[in-house]
């Protein structure tokens, strides 16, 4: 029997910790060759990757000509979540004179138990649990009491593994930081370039910086500012990101958001040091541009505004401030009116969600910020030449 290895994975994108893991595993298993079997919809990503044929085109270019390795695309061919049981059966189909090693890194063993008929997989292949740094490689009690029963199961194999992972190297990204270090050079001009990666990579910078609460809150601002987009002409793209990143600084202490404001002069009025929750969308503007991980003004601009309006916004800048809003998380008396409204002209949405703002301040005796009343004053200007035309 031919022994083979089987790598799949997500490899979004593949990293030098994939390609060490494959050559370890190869070496003291004494494998004839390594397959890589990039999923083609992962069963237990709640993310989207980045499309099959690029994930697949990165693997080729940081394969090279590596003897003994290849890359199989049996689970395009299949529709649905691609379980690891199916391919494997399929395989077993296709190469009778072959014996089956599953490569995994040992964070595979704390969800094995949730994988698609595992048990079975246990028949079908050796599941090879290789150490991974972060995991202590420890084979839980019923996972090694099925093992034992299964024609295969499962082996526990000291590897010399390198602290890389996807996730880590999509936050790179988006940080704009170097990743030679990570990812093979050939792929580094094209992973940079991968929106997919930067927004994943966001996704991960946020989580570290907001509550769930609020990182939830950001993901549907960004699900529905794309909407808009999409519904008003206008980029699906930039509209998802500034609605992600939209409160980067919201969590930061108001005593920081003052300081910061201050010193680099964000402040636009003296309502911002009265109310200086205000100022977490120019401060967020502010560190996402320092920090080097967003350079576009108008991105930047509908995160700075998103607070307080501004006469200026344009589309992108009304999109993010009404999606903020309305997006579905979003429970207040007055939310699918405000919905409906956005829904049949954008621009009245962010009139009436400025009215909503100004009144619900009127009644609480609250600050007017001098910014919220020019954009008022703007979009009644533009509705009312509108009429007159
Ligand atoms: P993500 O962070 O998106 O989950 P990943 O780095 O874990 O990505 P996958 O494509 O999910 O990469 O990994 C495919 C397989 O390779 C998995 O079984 C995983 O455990 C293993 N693996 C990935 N990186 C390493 C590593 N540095 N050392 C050992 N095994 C690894
Ligand atoms: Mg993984």
């Amino acid at each position: 029997m031919r022994k083979i290895g089987l790598l799949g994975g997500t490899f979004d994108p593949v990293h030098f910790g994939h390609l060490h893991m494959a050559e370890e595993c190869r070496n003291k298993l004494q494998l004839e060759e390594i397959w890589f079997i990039p999923a083609a919809k992962p069963p237990h990503k709640d993310w989207q990757p980045s499309p099959l044929e690029k994930r697949c085109d990165w693997l080729k270019k940081a394969l090279g000509d590596t003897p003994g390795c290849r890359i199989l695309d049996i689970e395009k061919e299949r529709n649905g979540k691609s379980y690891t049981y199916h391919t494997l059966l399929e395989l077993h189909k296709r190469e009778p004179d072959c014996e089956f090693y599953f490569l995994t890194g040992a964070d595979s063993l704390e969800k094995l138990n949730t994988w698609y008929r595992w048990e079975e997989i246990l028949d079908l292949c050796y599941f090879v649990a290789a150490s991974r740094p972060g995991y202590d490689g420890e084979l839980p009690e019923n996972l090694a009491n099925e093992s034992k029963k299964r024609k295969y199961g499962i082996i526990c194999l000291q590897i010399d593994a390198l602290d890389i992972s996807s996730t880590g190297v999509r936050e790179q990204v988006a940080l704009c930081r170097d990743v030679r270090h990570l990812i093979p050079a050939g792929i580094i001009d094209e992973v940079n370039n991968s929106v997919e990666v930067k927004v994943e990579g966001y996704k991960e910078i946020l989580k570290k910086r907001l509550s769930v609460k609020r990182y939830t809150h950001s993901v549907g601002v960004a699900n529905t500012a794309a909407k808009l987009a999409g519904m008003f002409n206008g980029d699906i793209e930039r509209a998802y990101i500034a609605g992600l990143l939209h409160d980067y600084a919201r969590e930061v202490p108001k005593s920081e958001l003052l300081e910061l404001a201050v010193e680099h002069q964000l402040t636009s009025d003296a309502v911002d040091l009265l109310q200086p929750g205000l100022l977490h969308g120019p401060v967020g503007a502010w560190m996402l541009k320092e920090q080097g991980i967003m350079d576009d003004e108008k991105i930047l601009n509908a995160i700075r505004w998103h607070t307080t309006g501004h006469p200026d916004m344009d589309q992108l800048a009304r999109i993010v401030y009404i999606a903020d809003y309305i997006e579905p998380n979003r429970d207040f008396p007055g939310v699918d009116l405000l919905r409906q409204i956005t829904h049949r002209d954008l621009n009245l949405g962010v009139l009436a969600g400025l009215d909503h703002t100004i009144g619900f301040l009127v009644q609480k005796d609250g600050y007017l910020h001098p910014l919220s009343v020019a954009t008022r004053n703007r979009l009644l200007e533009e509705r009312n030449n509108k009429i007159r035309n």
